[in-house]
């Protein structure tokens, strides 16, 4: 399996339009030592002709055209002109920053998209824009699955990939635009997930971009992966705080920070298995920067930081 990761930031992306945080400043005035992200966005391939996105990011329309192989591919003059190798879409929650790249997807092609019940009806019956995804009877196919239960990615032809994908339930939070009558309607095991994908020889990939708490099961499962994804969105539980002076704690908007003695980087120290990398980092993260002291801390630890651009086998 090839995984391409199209973009490592999270929702904002880096700079962010509206921040002068130290990170943002400096790397608008060309003194930051690190690189600029893009909206998280991941993709993968078995066969390298199908593709599946994993969550559709609000940068995609600029990620796909900074990628090759997710370009149309025209080899013979009788293929069609309006084609793509996306297959697929697999949604982990409903987050704009998960979701609106797929409104940038509705010319008409056809697409299979992987989520749960809660998840479709809430893009669905509560926001008509994603009308436009449906105007075709074979535009836009919903595929649901459950949590826990593993299913196959489909080719275009409708043919297993080989790519088996399997959702785990991370948390219960709905993002706020979800209306509370709505919410109560819904699953909670349905809102926030994570994705183990796993190819025909056993390897695994888990892409885990928000997790607002680590417990020994969550463990284990992330100990099989060959690779991991994870949550790497804030240094700190205050980080959001302190920039906006008001506000919310990083837990509270669903992900675990880093650092601290509760961090990720603290209770994954014992995994053994998995390459360890860190997506979806939030602008204000100061682990961003690769002249400051989180980032030699967390290479220090095992762990790498996601650049948009990467691409590895497994
Ligand atoms: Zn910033």
């Amino acid at each position: 399996m090839r995984v391409r990761i199209l973009g490592s930031a999270a929702g904002g992306g880096f700079p962010q339009w509206n921040c002068a945080c130290p990170n943002c400043r400096a790397l608008r005035a060309g003194t930051f030592r690190g690189k600029a992200r893009t909206q998280t966005q991941v993709a993968i391939s078995h066969d390298l002709r199908s593709w599946f996105l994993l969550g559709a990011s609000p940068d995609l329309r600029a990620q796909i055209e900074a990628t090759p192989d997710l370009h149309p591919q025209t080899s013979s003059p009788n293929q069609a002109l309006r084609q793509s190798p996306i297959a697929g879409v697999v949604l982990a929650n409903a987050d704009l920053d998960h979701v609106l790249g797929l409104l940038l997807l509705r010319e008409l092609q056809p697409l299979r998209v992987y989520t749960t019940g809660s998840i479709r009806r809430i893009l669905t019956e509560d926001n008509s824009m994603f009308a436009m995804l449906q105007r075709a009877p074979d535009q836009l196919t919903w595929s649901n699955f459950v949590p826990g239960t593993g299913f196959p990615l489909h080719t275009f032809a409708g043919e297993d990939s080989s790519l088996r994908c399997r959702a785990i339930c991370l948390g219960a939070h709905y993002p706020a635009y979800v209306s509370p009558s709505r919410r109560s309607e819904l699953n909670p095991g349905e809102a926030s997930l994570g994705l183990i994908i796993e190819t025909p020889l056993g390897k695994r990939l888990a892409y885990m971009p928000a997790v607002p708490q680590i417990n020994d099961a969550l463990t284990e499962e992330l100990d099989s992966a060959d690779v991991l994804l994870f949550d790497g969105t804030f240094w700190s539980d205050d980080e959001l705080m302190r920039i906006q002076g008001s506000g919310q704690t990083a837990q509270q908007v669903g992900h675990i920070p880093v650092s601290s003695p509760e961090g990720s980087l603290n209770k994954l120290a014992g995994l053994r298995r998995p390459r360890k990398i860190y997506v979806h980092i939030n602008n204000t993260n100061p682990m961003l920067n690769e002249a400051g002291s989180e980032y030699r801390q967390v290479r220090k630890a095992g762990w790498e930081i996601a650049e948009d651009g990467w691409q590895f086998d497994l």
